[in-house]
């Protein structure tokens, strides 16, 4: 089976999601990448061979959709897979439309011809065996990274179509580094901290002293102390990372429809009973003004 990883560039660097994405390609079968926007990201993918368009630097659906079909098409492949990153999520439906292939949104899991994802904001896992081309999302931070080297990289030299709606430019919408949904560690917040200063006084600290992501309840969100896109759930993003630490959330089921599947949930709460402590693998039933700073001091030691 011929299987296409589009990898992603984080500017000159390929981004680990995609390097995830790209070991689970190899298990598929023989993988050609494809990479948007860096060579120098192009020659970091975990791939045997690998095409770079490097010329279409800011995604756009019409000329992505249309570049990757081709590359597609031209390797004979029976399959696409992309980290389900915000590019991803964009671009997987859309190809498979392209290509009138199936398609498998976020998967989680991989299993010997059968894929798990989730259904009704995780609520239930569904398992899809497709027996016919399909394009993948993999969920980030859901597959290990393999330890593939990254092989030949060739210009992608077909034809791009011009695009009615041509991005320009691209500015950061927030000055967070680690981007959420790829994060190793998410420490969010929550209406525990009382108010917006507190988010900055102990969240992004908390955050930067552990090279985390800060994510946030909806509660805080609706309140105006950060913006949207910090917000962890069922209406905000969902996260894979391998530690989460909810501070000061009381776990309700949207809430966790976004965070359940991280690898080591810490939940900081005053009260036992909060709902956070079902799915926590550690607890600290306590005030959180107490334990962040604490946990500060600890880190600087
Ligand atoms: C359609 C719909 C979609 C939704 N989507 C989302 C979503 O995507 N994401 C999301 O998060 N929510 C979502 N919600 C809202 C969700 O139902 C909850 O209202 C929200 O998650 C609660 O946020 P919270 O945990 O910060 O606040 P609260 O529920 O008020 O919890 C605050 C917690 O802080 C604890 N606390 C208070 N003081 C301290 C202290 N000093 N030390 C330690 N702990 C303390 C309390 O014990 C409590 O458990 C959605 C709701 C609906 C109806």
């Amino acid at each position: 089976m011929s299987v296409i990883i589009i990898g992603e560039a984080d500017g000159s660097a390929i981004k680990p999601a995609s390097q995830q994405a790209a070991a689970l390609a190899a298990q598929l079968g023989d993988s050609v990448g494809l990479v948007f926007g860096s060579n120098s990201a192009a020659s970091q993918l975990a791939a045997p061979r690998v095409v770079s368009a490097s010329a279409l630097e800011s995604y756009d659906a019409l000329q992505f959709t249309a570049v990757a079909a081709q590359v597609a098409r031209d390797a004979g492949a029976t399959a696409v897979v992309i980290a389900a990153t915000a590019m991803g999520k964009d671009l997987g439906p859309r190809l498979a439309a392209e290509l009138g292939w199936g398609y498998i949104a976020d998967a989680l899991e991989y299993d010997g011809g059968a894929w798990i994802r989730p259904n009704y904001a995780g609520k239930v896992l569904a398992r899809l065996e497709p027996n016919s081309a399909f394009v993948a999302t993999l969920r980030p931070n859901a597959f290990p990274a393999g330890d593939g080297t990254a092989g030949t990289v060739e210009e992608f030299g077909g034809e791009v179509p011009d695009s009615p709606a041509m991005t320009v430019g691209m500015e950061s919408a927030g000055s967070d580094v680690v981007e959420l949904t790829e994060a190793a560690i998410v420490v969010s917040g929550g209406r525990g901290l009382e108010e917006a200063e507190n988010y900055d006084k102990l969240i992004r600290p908390l955050g930067a002293a552990l090279g985390a992501a800060c994510g946030a309840s909806r509660a805080i969100v609706d309140a105006g102390w950060v913006p949207h896109s910090h917000q962890v759930g069922q209406t905000g993003k969902t996260v894979t990372p391998e530690l989460y630490m909810a501070v000061g959330i009381s776990g309700a089921i949207q809430h966790l429809g976004g965070m359940s599947g991280s690898k080591c949930i810490v939940a900081i709460n005053k009260d036992a009973e909060a709902p956070i402590f079902k799915v926590a693998d550690y607890g600290i039933v306590h005030d959180l003004f107490e334990i962040v700073p604490a946990l500060m001091t600890a880190l600087d030691d």
